[in-house]
């Protein structure tokens, strides 16, 4: 089966994760995956507008077809996130990585960056976190109710897991990754969205894409399922034809 892993990130995080681009390639050929969306890590010392990580997601872009590239900003540090977001799309990046914990902002402060995102056609990737989605949901579901954009929540709202399966429910602009979230949250969110609302993600380095797929495969026996969830709903949304992956 064909797998397309919609959410990974390059570089040496503050954090502790690191990959390579080396090790991030020899593990996507071992887990099969045919192409990958590839994000900008927070590195010690990057500007607000992620720019130089941004310009190097795109120069992987042009070396290495696999890679689906997504641009990554702080919108409320960067003087200008818009103007960073167009420039994304000029250098050929295909989305925007949005990610509250790290780059230190409230969702509501994004709504710049996600409209000119969305003028662009570019869909948003979002970090959840925890609690930090049920205090803000309000802001959560006006971006998805008005700003145009299509989302990709990761890490299925964490904590409020719940409250994103009520919430994305009436959002079919929102799509969910489960990347580093439990089997049994996991399910949950799958039994209450059905298989069209999820991207297959690794989050590399946080996760493998071999563990991922393995949590999958163990949630959705149906085989049409499970390639809408690998592939097929990723590829629609990235304009992709699957036979082609
Ligand atoms: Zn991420």
């Amino acid at each position: 089966m064909k797998i397309l892993d919609a959410h990974n990130h390059v570089g040496f995080s503050v954090d502790g994760g690191a990959i390579t681009y080396e090790t991030l390639d020899r593990e996507m050929r071992r887990a099969g995956v045919s192409r990958f969306v590839l994000c900008p890590i927070d590195e010690s010392g990057h500007d607000p507008c992620y720019t130089q990580q941004n310009d190097r997601i795109a120069v992987l872009m042009k070396t290495d077809p696999r890679v689906i590239g997504f641009g990554r900003v702080a919108p409320a540090h960067c003087p200008d996130p818009a103007a960073e977001v167009r420039r994304m799309a000029r250098i050929g990046l295909r989305g925007l990585k949005l990610h509250i914990i790290s780059d230190k902002f409230k969702i509501q402060e994004a709504r710049p960056a996600v409209i000119q995102a969305a003028a662009l056609g570019l869909p948003v990737l979002c970090h959840s976190h925890h609690t930090s989605f049920t205090a803000n949901a309000r802001h959560w579901r006006a971006l998805f109710a008005d700003t145009g954009a299509t989302f990709i929540v990761a890490h299925g709202g964490k904590d409020s897991y719940k409250e994103l399966a009520r919430i994305a429910a009436k959002f079919d602009n929102v799509f969910v990754d489960t990347t580093c979230v439990t089997i049994n949250r996991s399910r949950y969110l799958f039994n209450a969205l059905g298989a069209d609302r999820f991207l297959f993600g690794s989050d590399m380095p946080y996760s493998h894409p071999q563990i991922e797929q393995l949590k999958w495969r163990l949630i959705v026996e149906d085989e049409k399922q499970l390639e809408a969830v690998f592939s097929g709903n990723a590829c629609r949304l990235f304009g992709l034809d699957p036979a082609a992956l």
